[in-house]
């Protein structure tokens, strides 16, 4: 089991494993000793495009070597153009960049709450979730989330949510009342233990929001940017667009960039003075961006994501039917893939990465695996190998303690 970090000067808010990343080429990293691992971790599903990725490091120095940062009073061209492309491919009008995707959630949030605001029916703020959401750590978001563990010692939450259980239409119905803005979904959930909403849910969803006045905003910030083989996970459903949508994590694959998107109606009340942020969208990231969609958008890209993801559910369904005792059954959509453990997920993950495969943990005691988008089948192959080998380690009592 991969040893913990010791103590350091780092606000001890994580407990990271004391292992750490010199280096990176495509799905593989390298340690400080030297020692290669296989990463189906990808940065907690960020780095789209795996290690190195020439087109992004070309961007990146590129623009690196003109102008990193100037501050949103000031034209950003680099930003008209990608939210030209980002709203060409998608149901959206306008974007919002941010850093980070907490920041995404509090935007979309924001937007929801402004539209009824700035129509007169400020009574409308209240938004409603679904347990085991996870939207990020800042204030609205935690709220938003409903996670009593991370809420617990930061005082009041921020009011307004209205929490129903997942996939519960009964509850979800009654929740709704005249003082419901939103309803708020991650469309396959990822932290809560890679929870898919089936398709037909996602396009009831839409009607029900069409049909009650309410504004449906998707947090993709995990399962959006290709990572289902669709640019966006809703869209593999039909008639299911949001009117808002939270985006991070793979849109800067490794870059700290968000973006929230909106139909011009469902930003009508985000107006001059309504929003900011000092960095987001500087020149520097908005330079990846483009260089991520480049990629994403090439011919054959996203369908070769469609045929890796169904390729790795066929593995990790042979691997969980070979050992019952210790998985439970394969969950999520094309490579935002999780097995289900029935002993403690982290004894899993350790031996994972003892056999040199990164991985992550989850909700639900699930083992997340989640690569770059730009692996191949013989990643799949080593990745099925490693998870066995660690699977046999466990049984033999060698991945736990
Ligand atoms: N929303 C979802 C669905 C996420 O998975 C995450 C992070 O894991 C966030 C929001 C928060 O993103 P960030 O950590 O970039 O603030």
């Amino acid at each position: 089991m991969p040893a913990l970090a010791a103590a350091s000067h780092v606000m001890p808010t994580y407990r990271p494993f004391d292992v750490a990343f010199v280096r990176g080429e495509g799905a593989y990293v390298w340690d400080e000793a030297g020692r290669r691992y296989l990463d189906f971790n990808a940065g907690i599903a960020a780095s789209a495009l795996g290690h190195a990725h020439p087109a992004m490091v070309a961007a990146l120095s590129e623009q690196a070597q003109k102008i990193w940062h100037t501050s949103n009073i000031f034209r950003i061209p680099g930003q008209v153009e990608l939210a030209d492309r980002l709203t060409a491919a998608t149901f959206a009008d306008l974007v919002f960049f941010t850093n980070s995707g907490a920041e995404a959630i509090e935007c979309a949030i924001k937007t929801a709450r402004k539209y009824f605001s700035a129509r007169g029916e400020g009574n409308r703020q209240r938004v409603i979730t679904f347990d085991g959401a996870f939207h990020g750590r800042t204030l609205g978001a935690l709220a938003a989330g409903g996670n009593a563990a991370y809420l617990d010692g930061f005082g009041e939450p921020l009011s307004g949510f209205d929490q129903v259980a997942f996939g519960d239409h009964e509850a979800l119905e009654a929740a709704i009342g005249p003082h419901t803005a939103a309803i708020l979904v991650e469309p396959i959930q990822g932290e809560g233990g890679v929870r898919a909403l089936p398709p037909q849910c996602l396009t009831g969803l839409r009607r029900l929001c069409s049909e009650r006045g309410l504004l449906l905003i998707y947090d993709e910030v995990q399962c959006g940017m290709g990572r289902t083989g669709a640019l966006f996970a809703h869209q593999r459903a039909e008639g299911a667009a949001p009117d808002i949508m939270a985006v991070a994590k793979g849109i800067g694959s490794g870059f700290p960039l968000g973006a929230s998107l909106a139909t011009s109606d469902a930003a009508s009340g985000m107006v001059v003075g309504t929003h900011g942020s000092t960095l987001g969208g500087n020149p520097l990231a908005m330079a990846v961006g483009g260089a991520v969609l480049d990629v994403m958008l090439a011919d054959g890209f996203l369908s070769s994501v469609v045929a890796l993801g169904d390729a790795l559910g066929a593995r990790l369904e042979r691997v969980v039917a070979d050992y019952p005792d210790q998985l439970a059954e394969v969950r999520g959509a094309g490579l935002l893939r999780a097995v289900q453990c029935k002993h403690d997920n982290r004894v899993l993950l350790n031996a994972c990465i003892d056999r040199g495969l990164l991985a992550a943990g989850g909700g639900d005691n699930v083992l997340r695996l989640v690569p770059p988008l730009i692996i191949d089948e013989s990643h799949l192959a080593e990745a099925e190998t490693l998870l066995r080998a660690a699977l046999d380690d466990v049984a033999a009592g060698e991945g736990a303690g």
